[in-house]
């Protein structure tokens, strides 16, 4: 354990000593406990101001069920230190090297199948995580894992349950070692409030339909990866990181060995045209890794920061293990959509869903060696 993670555990350990007093005098209303940034102790909130932090495009991640000392720690550590991990259980590799399998499954990527599966994500009027619409995407998108799986029968889809009533959704292929290399995307949609209309197509629809495409070609090629690949579909993203801070703490008290974790949110909008490696509150390590896939299998990337708790690699990062985060855009560019009734089918770029599909692919063949 490096010092400054020591000094941020006993910092955060006085902060839980002064914060849990107060939870019997907070509003009866107030439902959540979130934080915003490294700094900030926390603050209650009810689940409509949630909502509304979202839609007026403020991060948080919400910390009320999260227990171990050592992640609320993490999670008070700023982005300028480096954190330590539960376990560094690779070097990465300093070039793609495994172009020979890759290309010819890149090339079985089409738009095709992600522009139906887009449709019926866009139909539900939300996704909002507590709510029954958000639910019946979950069982959608159970269901539409588990045919895409059927042509191999090795690959497993599960629910991977929450305190609230949207479910993650996890597909494994497994390789002939435990050791995981995941690629995550959220399922939920926000528009501002509960009932609001919110289509969630590049926020992050998008995602979703680039993993299950990469999926639906490795499962019809009846690939055998060395490392086990899983696929993550995320709920409850939009109420502050809730579903993945649920995946990876299980992961961490099941001891285990996650090399990569690769987050893919916003793949379907780009004004500039190329993969966006993000470099905040990510593992440097494994973001020059996949940084080097992504220059070798779509060209040269843009970089960009998104901030303090933006999405999942949060929570595998706050877990302990190496998480990265690849976007469509720069953040100063990105679709000026999300969390709105706007974020439509009509906004994406089939391209942008294209080239993060071969990525995330390719990521997948190149990582299930390493
Ligand atoms: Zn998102």
């Amino acid at each position: 354990m490096q010092l400054p993670t020591i000094l941020a555990l006993v910092a955060s350990s006085a902060w839980l000593t002064t914060a849990t007093p107060s939870i019997e005098a907070v509003d009866r209303r107030a439902a959540s406990l979130i934080k915003t940034s490294p700094e900030d102790l926390g603050t209650w909130v009810t689940e409509e101001e949630k909502l509304s932090l979202t839609a007026q495009g403020k991060h948080f991640i919400d910390i009320t069920d999260i227990q171990d000392p050592a992640v609320l720690a993490l999670l008070s550590t700023p982005d300028s230190e480096e954190v330590s991990l539960v376990a560094r259980a690779v070097t990465y590799p300093t070039s793609a090297t495994r172009q020979s399998t890759a290309n010819p499954l890149l090339a079985q990527v089409s738009t095709s199948q992600p522009q139906s599966w887009m449709q019926t994500l866009c139909n539900f009027h939300n996704r909002y995580y507590r709510g029954v619409n958000g639910t019946a995407a979950g069982t959608w998108l159970f269901n539409t894992a588990t045919s895409i799986a059927a042509a191999n029968s090795a690959i497993t889809v599960s629910k991977f349950t929450h305190s609230f009533n949207q479910p993650s959704i996890i597909v494994k292929i497994p390789g002939t070692s435990p050791s995981l290399v995941i690629v995550g995307a959220h399922y939920d949609s926000t528009g501002g409030s509960a009932t609001a209309r919110a289509p969630g197509a590049d926020d992050d629809g998008s995602g979703v339909v680039v993993l299950l495409e990469a999926l639906r070609v490795l499962a019809n090629a009846g690939y055998a990866p060395k490392n086990t690949l899983e696929f993550h579909f995320y709920g409850g993203e939009e109420g502050g990181l809730l579903g993945s801070a649920g995946v990876f703490s299980n992961y961490k008290s099941a001891g285990k060995t996650v090399l990569a974790m690769l987050n893919q949110d916003m793949a379907g909008y780009s004004p500039g045209g190329k993969i966006t490696v993000y470099t905040d509150y990510v593992d440097s390590s494994l973001t020059a890794y996949a940084k080097i896939v992504a220059t070798a299998y779509t060209g040269t990337t843009a970089t960009s920061s998104c901030g303090y708790g933006c999405s999942d690699h949060a929570s595998a990062r706050s877990n302990g293990f190496p998480a990265a985060y690849f976007g469509d855009e720069p953040i100063g560019t990105s679709s000026p959509y999300i969390h709105s009734a706007q974020d439509a089918y009509s906004t994406i770029q089939w391209p942008t869903i294209l080239r993060h599909s071969k990525f995330v692919l390719a990521f997948l063949v190149e990582a299930s060696f390493i």
